[in-house]
């Protein structure tokens, strides 16, 4: 490494670091870092179970070592950020960075101006100690708002309208931090490196 022989096996080697074997040159595969579209009725996770994983509609190699930064429920479609450095995707789903997730929520009943006005404040959940962080709320339709929040509890959209007396019929997320969703549903692309640079 460098011009120099290593023979300790535990030798930590940086990107930076040339790296050569039978003198032959190695190149350093660097972390993968993928946006898609969820379809509808599949899941976050890497095995199939009742629904099929998200990471069939990915024809990429070493499929088992990437992981989702944010999941999303099944029935949930939209943003989903794939990549195999843990790091980067600690520094979107930590909550002290408050990153901005937006969704587009259909809702079974109007939305109330003071139901409205609660999520914007924060809102109790179930099973929870602290009221939900502040929110931004746009009313789209009587029955569809765009809600913007910076946590990621368990399904946190949909507990947020049922503590304000509501049930979301629908959900969709249309943006992480600066990143917007711009493929079609079940369609990827790689980010580029400024927005993989924008979390960090
Ligand atoms: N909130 C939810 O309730 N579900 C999701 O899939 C994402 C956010």
């Amino acid at each position: 490494m460098n011009g120099k022989v290593i023979t300790n096996g535990a030798t930590q080697v940086h990107e930076s670091n040339k790296v050569a074997w039978n003198e032959q040159t190695l190149k350093a595969r660097g972390f993968r870092y993928i946006l898609m579209h969820k379809p509808a009725n599949t899941i976050c996770s890497n095995v199939d179970e009742v629904y099929p994983s998200v990471f069939n509609y990915l024809p990429v190699e070493k499929l088992s070592e990437l992981h989702i930064a944010g999941r999303l429920d099944a029935d949930t479609t939209g943003l989903i950020l794939i990549t195999d450095d843990g790091r980067w995707s600690f520094s979107i789903t930590r909550p002290s960075r408050n990153c901005p997730k937006v969704y587009r929520v259909h809702l079974s009943k109007e939305l109330t101006a003071d139901a409205a006005i609660a999520l914007k404040k924060g809102v109790q959940l179930q099973g929870e100690q602290q009221l939900t962080r502040p929110a931004t709320l746009q009313k789209i339709g009587s029955r569809e708002a765009l809600l913007t929040i910076t946590e990621g509890k368990f399904h946190q959209v949909k507990r947020m309208f049922a503590a304000v007396g509501n049930r979301v019929v629908s959900l969709h997320r249309e943006r992480i931090g600066d990143i917007h969703l711009d493929v079609e549903v079940g369609q990827w692309r790689y980010l580029t490196d400024d927005e993989v640079k924008s979390f960090v």
